[in-house]
């Protein structure tokens, strides 16, 4: 695999034949969590199809030029024409294989696909999610001496990986960059001897048998498995946002705000997630106008204080998204007074959604008792309804959620499973 830049572009992918090229940017937990994947599907398919990657921060016009609006985002050529599909954001292994494969004979992808040999790995605990949740676990069970594997579709570190600062985490005076304190968490939990399998896609989760099948072929058995995949933001649903995601609408400010760079940028939302990112995306943009649908924002007091001496943003109260369109590099969004019913558009460069979040229950969500809101029920020892089914975190039903509630969790689950496993 190879790293290019503007100037070899023409060269290594326009006369290059099949080449699949990554845009990547530092600071971009989606970007390291391709990255692993990028590279692993070069030695199966790299005999066929170039893989190169791009540094965007340092190819912005290129990058630009090719409608690249979201980091990561894989672009694919063959013999010099861009094809139709991109894909960006929280990218699985399986949708750049279908790519892929949608490049090659039938004849040959069986010939690459039949390079790949199944494997059967055994584990007393199972840890699906490596957030603070997932990470506290595996401390704690690695402590206790328990044979256990962390698994999570992205790198470790959950949701503090993309929060650019923490600043109500116990045991530390200033604010701490939520990538580092995700970081310390994860090398703790790593360097205690927890196995990791990390950035992979995982197939099928089979709770009666406590099996979890990656990548589709890898098959991981334990005794007991413990649920900690956390939350995912909610989408808009409205026209365009679908079809605009990563092109231009981002959920995830430390991946692309520092594209914005005095630009005009559109943040939906009004409680902590949206204030205290939208105060973070100004530090880039020029002009920041919040849309959100109550007459006074839900964040806390701090961070409402912070916005409203922040004079880059203005806010729409009481006003609702109703459609997003793409004209040129601008991105419309159509709002609706909540009062008047009247409509306007907000012209912008780009659009941050902040609006609340949906628990990642999608695998296994038939099985276990949840809540009316879809997150899963447990026990003061953090047991689900199923035995031996143990979750914490984000996913779970409960009042707060935050790093130290999940922290706290991981712990009561993991010093419950140790006691019974002794
Ligand atoms: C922008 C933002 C700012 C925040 N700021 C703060 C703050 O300042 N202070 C604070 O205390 N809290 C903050 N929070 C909340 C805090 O990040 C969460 O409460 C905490 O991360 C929850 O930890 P968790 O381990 O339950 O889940 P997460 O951190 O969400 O981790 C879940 C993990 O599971 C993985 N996963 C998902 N599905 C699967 C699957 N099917 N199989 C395997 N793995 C899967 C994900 O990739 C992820 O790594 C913030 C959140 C956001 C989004």
């Amino acid at each position: 695999m190879k790293e290019i830049s503007s100037e070899e572009f023409e060269k290594e992918v326009i006369n290059g034949g099949k080449v699949v090229l990554d845009f990547y940017s530092t600071e971009c937990p989606p970007c390291e969590a391709v990255a692993p994947k990028f590279e692993g599907l070069a030695k199966l398919y790299g005999k066929d199809i170039k893989f190169v990657k791009m540094f965007r921060q340092q190819n912005k016009p290129l990058a630009e030029k090719l409608g690249v609006k979201s980091s990561p985002t894989l672009l694919f050529f063959d013999n010099g024409v861009q094809l139709e599909t991109s894909l960006s954001g929280g990218i699985k292994r399986s949708d750049i294989i279908n790519q892929l494969d949608n490049m090659l004979a039938p004849e040959r992808v069986k010939e690459i696909k039949s390079q790949i040999k199944p494997a059967v790995s055994e584990f007393d605990v199972i840890i699906l999610g490596a957030g603070p949740g997932g990470l506290t676990a595996g401390l704690y069970l690695c402590q206790s001496k328990i044979n256990t594997v962390l698994i999570d579709i992205a790198l470790p570190g959950g949701q503090v990986s993309t929060t650019h600062e923490v600043s109500n985490y116990p045991g530390f005076i200033d604010p701490q960059p939520g990538y580092m304190l995700s970081h310390n968490m994860s090398e703790q939990t790593k360097l205690c001897g927890t196995s990791y399998k990390v950035a992979v896609d995982v197939s099928k989760i089979d709770l009666d048998k406590k099996e979890v099948i990656i990548d589709e072929f890898e098959t991981i058995r334990a005794k007991k498995i413990i649920i900690a995949t956390g939350t995912s933001p909610n989408l808009m649903g409205i026209p365009g946002e679908r079809e605009l995601k990563g092109k231009g609408i981002s959920y995830c400010a430390t991946c692309d705000a520092k594209y914005y760079d005095d630009k005009e940028v559109v943040v939906i939302g009004g409680g902590n997630s949206a204030v205290e990112e939208a105060d973070f995306i100004s530090k880039f943009a020029s002009k920041i106008t919040m849309v959100h649908q109550f007459d006074t924002y839900t964040a806390n007091k701090q961070a409402q204080e912070k916005l409203f001496a922040n004079p880059k943003i203005s806010t729409l109260f009481e006003h609702e998204p109703r459609a997003f369109v793409k004209e040129g590099n601008k991105i419309i969004t159509e709002v609706e007074n909540l009062k008047t019913k009247t409509r306007s558009k907000l012209i912008s460069d780009g659009v941050f959604v902040f609006i609340g979040w949906k628990p990642n229950v999608e695998l296994f969500k038939n099985k276990l008792e949840l809540d009316k809101w879809g997150y899963i029920k447990t026990n003061e020892d953090m047991q689900t309804s199923m035995p031996d089914i143990y979750a914490v975190g984000d996913v779970i039903s409960k009042k707060y959620r935050q790093i130290t509630t999940a922290v706290a969790d991981g712990t009561i689950a993991a010093i419950a499973i140790a006691k019974e496993m002794d």
